[in-house]
């Protein structure tokens, strides 16, 4: 198996400022809670907070969907829950990839009952081709052809989290 490289580290980290420079301007004052969903997105949060220049706070939630290892099945379950309250918080919901947007929109149902102030997707990566269900993103960074990718939080089978890329898996090549 060969990770196919797809998008660089440069591009991600100039992706990833022209992200955080839209949200400091949208939630200038208003203390978002940005929540990283656990695992994929840990580095893809990590990078952008800190290109932030607003007052915000930090949050993971944690989701685990039934499946085959690279195909969603859309029964998502909590794996770790919040550990604060965000009842009339200003969320943003900090995603790595949508793909059928199943998983998405059990997150977006979740944080709704929640009875947040507002909520907000950002997803670094889109693979619109595959939807399933209407998912609105307000932030994303790239919009991919529908491969298996890993790497920059990203894995298969927990293996290539620690790429500094975005690569697509090549099955056929040993
Ligand atoms: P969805 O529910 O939108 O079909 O899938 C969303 C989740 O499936 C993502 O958060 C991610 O965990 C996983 N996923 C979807 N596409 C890929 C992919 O290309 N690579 C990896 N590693 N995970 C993916």
């Amino acid at each position: 198996m060969k990770v196919v490289p797809l998008i660089s580290k440069e591009e991600i980290e100039a992706k990833v400022s022209e992200l955080a420079a839209q949200i400091s301007a949208d939630y200038k004052d208003k203390n978002p809670i940005l929540i990283g969903i656990l695992n994929g997105a840990f580095i893809f949060l990590a990078d952008l907070v800190r290109k932030l220049d607003i007052s915000c706070e930090c949050e993971f939630f944690g989701v685990a969907s039934y499946g085959l290892s690279t195909e969603t099945s859309g029964i998502v379950k909590i794996t770790k829950d919040l550990t604060t309250s965000v009842e009339k918080r200003d969320v943003i919901i900090i995603e790595d990839i949508v793909d059928t947007g199943l998983t998405l929109k059990f997150i977006q149902k979740t944080f709704k009952l929640k009875k947040v102030n507002s909520v907000r997707v950002c997803a670094l990566l889109d693979k619109k081709e595959r939807r399933d269900v209407e998912v609105d993103i307000d932030y994303l960074g790239f919009s991919i052809p529908n491969k298996f990718v890993v790497g920059y939080g990203i894995d298969y089978n927990e293996r290539y989290r620690n790429l500094s890329y975005i690569g697509y898996l090549d099955f056929e090549e040993k």
